[in-house]
């Protein structure tokens, strides 16, 4: 899979996308992470890309000539129909449902705003979709552009080791997980849960299904109806 990061701050996506569990992808060619710097692609002679709003109003917005250009060129680059996404607080709310969709795509172009954000016109223009990662406001959309990429990454057959470890993490049945727990057996006087040295199986995984649903109905009440557990 390829995800195409369209921003002003490549550096930003090179030196995180490098590291850990990505970073190992990509070497391995699971996945390649191409930051696309858009300042490339601005026709003005100083390279700008953002100008005042119209209107008047604080802060600079984003143009739409070299968004369109470099998505454009993307477009070429990757060869068949890859989705744009723009990555906004005005968007829809990033889920972990929303990552299984993107990992089923071949390639995937996130489109991170920055200023103000962009000039209207380019997202009628080349946008298929919206995605916010919250209802707060960053700076950029290369921090949420990466929570997608690194979202949709671990989903991709071969980015984890042990694939099995992301089909029992939270949300993947709408709950959150069970607790998890490591050597040493005693660890200031809090002992790991008896059942899990059981070696019973069957008593293992029912003791989990308790307690995620416990988990859940403390930490995310609002999941438990979904998930009718
Ligand atoms: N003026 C915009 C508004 O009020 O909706 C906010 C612009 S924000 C300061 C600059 C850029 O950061 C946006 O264009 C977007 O790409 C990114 N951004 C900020 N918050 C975000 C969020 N919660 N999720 C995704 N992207 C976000």
């Amino acid at each position: 899979m390829e995800i195409y990061i369209l921003t002003l701050f490549p550096d930003m996506i090179q030196t995180v996308m490098r590291e850990s569990i990505v970073g190992r992808a990509q070497d391995a060619g699971h996945i390649k992470v191409h930051a696309v710097n858009i300042r490339d692609y601005s026709t003005d002679k100083h390279k700008k890309v953002d100008d005042y709003p119209y209107g008047g109003g604080a802060g600079m917005v984003m143009f739409p000539q070299p968004i369109y250009d470099a998505v454009m060129a993307v477009r070429a680059q990757v060869g068949r129909e890859a989705p744009v996404i723009y990555l906004t607080p005005q968007g829809k709310t990033f889920s972990q449902e929303m990552a299984h969709d993107f990992a089923g795509e071949d390639a995937l172009i996130l489109l991170c705003g920055h200023y103000e954000g962009i000039d209207e016109r380019v997202i009628e223009e080349v946008v298929d979709a919206q995605v916010s990662i919250g209802d707060y406001v960053l700076t950029g959309g290369e921090l949420a552009a990466m929570v997608v990429a690194d979202a949709v990454a671990r989903l991709v057959p071969g980015v984890l080791h042990n694939q099995e470890s992301a089909g029992t993490e939270s949300f993947e049945d709408g709950l959150l997980e069970y607790p998890q727990y490591t050597r040493p057996r005693v660890w200031r006087n809090r002992e790991v849960p008896e059942i899990l040295l059981s070696g019973d199986h069957a008593k293992v995984d029912a003791w989990r299904h308790e307690q995620s649903v416990e988990r859940t109905k403390q930490m995310r009440p609002d999941l438990i109806k979904k998930a009718g557990a």
